[in-house]
Parts: structure tokens; C-alpha cells; sequence
């Protein structure tokens, strides 16, 4: 089924947008959130399970402490008030991957709540509202054989997998964003990626968005412009990158418009998100008044954090991301555009620690917002996801700067450690990229360059040394690219004496 889809602009001049993102965050502890099965998931399946996991008559959870301490420092880290009490609730649904017919989660009395985080877009600050993040438990997974498309529907078996039942998660949901107008994909995909960085920084999380470890819902609704209301949401579950965050926004803005202008009314439900094709397709109808029969768990007792202890924890947060974004920029020497880009590009974690690989700032930044961002548009994945580390991206300077290769060479080098070649030594190695420095072999190339052009060669010898970029250029193009430049120049002058 084809979507209508509205104008953006057009969707921009009769509705305002509302946002509201729910992130999960897989935390890395080393133990589930109720038992001590390793919180891992993949290997053997059914392998990391025990009667508790596995839900099984008789069997008591346990809260994990650790899992406790990373939900309140996510908190604090979001200027949320932390709960001096709560409970654990259980919320009864029936799904085969959730083995104890309800999910053990946080319902009226959230360990954290009120919240905000000021997200940076294009040098504007928006404040996203928290309305609270709370603890939970992951469910099992299920794999659907047989099928085409890994989907339940044409398949012929169903296998389920309950290493990853149990395992800690944190999902922070936000207030209805108002007000972001055009720019509502932007800030959907900026508050994603900042708040990705923040749980990375906490060391909370691998926070791998491609393995799951990170999924955002997203909610839109539309309301005609200026009437101050709300219209109806859809929720487009398990959203997997920053760049598919903004698509989706884009994209349920535009069929809301479509379908509003119309003269048809939205339909409250999930959707699914397709990352190859750009749109979202109905999933199930959900209303708010689901009755998940939520009632406090009976068999844990309450969590209530000392004040000490949470300002402990307090005390333990990595710095402010705005602090921290303004001390990188002052370090680094990058212009308020540089340093946007960087942001917005969600490379300022990369950079940093190609920086701390031994890079030179601008460096860092020519290589991620250049050749890695154009490898990230084609190939439609984030930054972070490309197969390439910033240890690797500071060595491929190194190279460069040793004069081992030149810039387009370098280029080259992406291209094999990006191909999965290896590391940037074993793809000069292998695809024998090093420039050419040996002066027997140069000069050979420099004495052809000056007989087949003796017109140069002369200009040069009466002390126009400007013009040895042309014969640079016939040395160069006889190597193949691979001659030391630098090399090539010092050798014509000294071979015509000036
Ligand atoms: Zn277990």
C-alpha cells in the first residue's frame, strides 16, 4: 500500500507537530535485573536462564543493585528528581517471549521523574521535558522460521530465546515537545544522539543502537496550527538509528497531514518502522486506556535510595554535556560552525577520542565529517555503526603525516579498512599504497618529467619556481599518485639548480 503523503513545507503552514520519544536502554550490568543469570545477550539460546528468568512457580527476584545505582545516575544526569520510595508493578500481558505473563516494571511510582535535557540544534536550544525513567525488564525474543521476510506472518515455526528475558533496562520517556515546529525530525534525531552520548559517558550501557542495546519509540501527532491542542498520536516502535529517527518523524508528519487534510482522522496505534524503504506501516491499535491490570509487585520489596547514597551517586556523573561541549570547543579551537557540524553530525565523542589517539583536532574532524560522513550518507548507517574505530582513523593521519601516504591515498585506505581489509597498515600493505620516497626511483620519474618538458624546465632555471608544479604534476601522474610530493619538488629543484 502506497502512503499520500503531504508537502513538508505544506505540512509546516496548516499543523504544528507534538514529539514524544521513549527510549530503552539495555544497561551493562554484569547479572539480570532479578536473578543472577549473566545479563548477556546471544550465545547458546536458553543457555543464561534459571527458574526465576524462566518465570517458574516459586521462584523469588531479587533486585539488582547495580541496576538501581545506573537507573539513579541516569536520572540525576537528566535533572530528575529521584523517588525517596517506589515499587515495582507488574504488567500483565500475554506474549510468548515474556514467560511469566507479565513484565516486571515501574508503573505510579517511577524511581526517577521531572526531568529535563537541553538538546542542541543547529546552535538553538530546545528543552526536552522527562516526565520519568524507570526500571524494567527485558523480554525474551522470538525467531520466526521458515518465512521470507523473518516476519510471523508466512513462517512455520516459532523458536523462542530467553537469554535476554530479564535483562535491565531503563526506558526514559519525555513530555509531549512542543513547539519544534520544522525543525520536529531534527530535534527527535538530536535528542536521541545526545542522550546516547550522555548514556555513554555514564558507562551505563553499550548504548550500540544497531544492536539493540538502544531503541527509541516515537510518538507524533499533529494539531492544526495554533489551536493549542492535542491531536492523535502513533507511536513507530524500535526505531534504530538517529537517522531513521529523523525519517520517521518526517515521514508520520507527512501521512498524518495527508490523511487530516483529508478530511480522515488518525487511527491511534504502533507502527513499524522499514529502514530500507523509508515508511512506517500500521502495526496493532493501542488505546491509552490499555488495561495491562498493573499492580504492585508482591514479591519485592520497595527501592528506597538513601539521600546519601544519591548524592554519592551525584558526585560520580561525568560532566555536563553543555560544559563539556564548550570546554571540547575551547580545546580544540573549532568555530561555532565547526563545532555544530560536529554536533550535529554526531561525531564529537568520535572525534574526541580520535583526538586522544594521538590526531591533531582539525584532523579528526576533516576525516569524520568529511570522508566517513560521506560513507555514512551512501551507505545510510550512522557514524558510530561505520566498521571503523577512531584508533584506526588517528593512525591513517599518522600515516599521512609521516608522509607513508598522501591525502588521496589515505582515501584509499578508508575504502579497504572500511571493506573489512583490516587494520590501515595491512591496507597499505596489501593494496601497496605507500608513497613512493626512495630517491632512485623519483629521480628517474623527475628526470623524465624534466626531458619531456624542457619548456618548464627552463622557466624554472631562470627562477620561476612556481612553475615546478607542473612537472610535480608529470611525476605524479607517471608514480600513479604514489610519489612523495614534498620529495618529488626538493629533487626537480636541485636537479635544475635553482
Ligand atoms: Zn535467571
Amino acid at each position: 500500500m502506497t502512503e499520500t503523503l503531504m508537502p513538508f513545507d505544506d505540512v509546516l503552514a496548516a499543523y504544528d507537530p507534538a514529539l514524544g520519544l521513549e527510549v530503552h536502554v539495555e544497561l551493562n550490568t554484569a547479572s539480570k535485573m532479578f536473578c543472577g543469570c549473566p545479563a548477556v545477550f546471544g550465545g547458546e539460546p536458553n543457555a543464561g536462564v534459571c527458574p526465576t528468568c524462566l518465570g517458574l512457580p516459586g521462584a523469588m527476584p531479587v533486585v539488582n543493585g547495580k541496576a538501581v545505582e545506573s537507573a539513579i545516575r541516569i536520572g540525576l544526569a537528566l535533572n530528575c528528581q529521584i523517588a525517596e520510595w517506589c515499587r515495582f508493578a507488574r504488567k500483565n500481558y500475554f506474549y510468548p517471549d515474556m514467560p511469566k505473563n507479565f513484565q516486571t516494571s515501574q508503573y505510579d511510582e517511577p524511581i526517577c521523574f521531572d526531568g529535563w535535557m537541553d538538546v542542541d540544534v543547529d546552535g538553538e536550544t530546545f528543552r526536552v521535558e522527562i516526565e520519568r525513567a524507570h526500571m524494567e525488564e527485558d523480554t525474551g525474543k522470538s525467531l520466526h522460521v521458515g518465512g521470507a521476510t523473518g516476519r510471523i506472518h508466512g513462517a512455520d515455526h516459532s523458536l523462542v530465546d530467553y537469554n535476554r528475558a530479564g535483562i535491565p533496562l531503563i526506558e526514559i520517556v519525555t513530555r509531549p515537545i512542543l513547539g519544534a515546529g520544522e525543525r520536529a525530525p531534527e530535534v527527535a534525531r538530536a535528542y536521541v544522539a545526545q542522550l546516547r552520548e550522555l548514556i555513554v559517558a555514564l558507562g551505563v550501557s553499550e548504548a550500540r543502537m544497531d544492536q539493540g542495546n538502544l531503541r527509541a519509540d516515537v510518538n507524533l501527532s499533529l494539531a492544526p496550527k495554533g489551536s493549542g491542542v492535542l491531536g492523535t498520536r502513533t507511536e513507530t516502535k524500535n526505531v534504530n538509528s538517529f537517522r531513521s529517527v529523523e525519517r520517521a518523524v518526517r515521514f508520520e508528519m507527512q501521512r498524518h497531514a495527508a490523511i487530516l487534510s483529508g478530511g480522515g482522522s488518525i487511527l491511534q496505534e504502533t507502527r513499524h518502522w522499514h529502514e530500507d524503504t523509508g515508511i512506517t506501516t500500521s502495526g496493532r491499535e493501542k488505546s491509552d486506556a490499555e488495561d495491562y491490570r498493573y499492580f504492585p509487585e508482591p514479591d519485592l520489596v520497595p527501592v528506597a535510595p538513601s539521600r546519601e547514597w544519591v548524592e554519592e551517586l551525584r558526585g560520580t556523573l561525568p560532566e555536563n554535556p553543555t560544559v563539556r561541549r564548550a570546554r571540547l570547543q575551547a580545546e580544540w579551537g573549532f568555530s561555532d560552525l565547526e563545532m555544530r557540524d560536529t554536533v550535529g553530525a554526531g561525531a564529537l565523542g568520535l572525534v574526541e577520542e580520535t583526538i586522544a589517539e594521538g590526531a591533531a583536532p582539525q584532523a579528526a574532524r576533516k576525516w569524520w565529517l568529511g570522508e566517513l560522513a560521506r560513507r555514512s550518507n551512501e551507505d545510510g548507517v550512522d557514524l558510530v555503526d561505520l566498521p571503523i574505530t577512531p584508533a584506526d582513523v588517528a593512525r591513517i593521519q599518522a600515516l599521512v603525516e609521516d608522509r607513508t601516504v598522501n591525502d588521496k591515498l589515505a582515501r584509499q585506505v578508508f575504502e579497504g579498512v572500511l571493506a573489512g581489509e583490516g587494520t590501515p597498515d595491512e591496507v597499505v600493505e596489501k593494496r601497496g599504497l605507500a608513497v613512493v620516497s626512495d630517491d632512485g626511483a623519483l629521480g628517474a620519474a623527475v628526470d623524465n618529467a624534466i626531458a619531456a618538458n624542457p619548456d618548464v624546465a627552463a622557466k624554472i632555471r631562470d627562477g620561476k619556481v612556481a612553475a615546478a608544479g607542473a612537472l610535480i604534476g608529470a611525476v605524479m601522474k607517471e608514480m600513479r599518485g604514489q610519489a612523495d610530493a614534498g620529495r618529488v619538488r626538493e629533487l626537480i629543484l636541485e636537479k635544475l639548480a635553482v
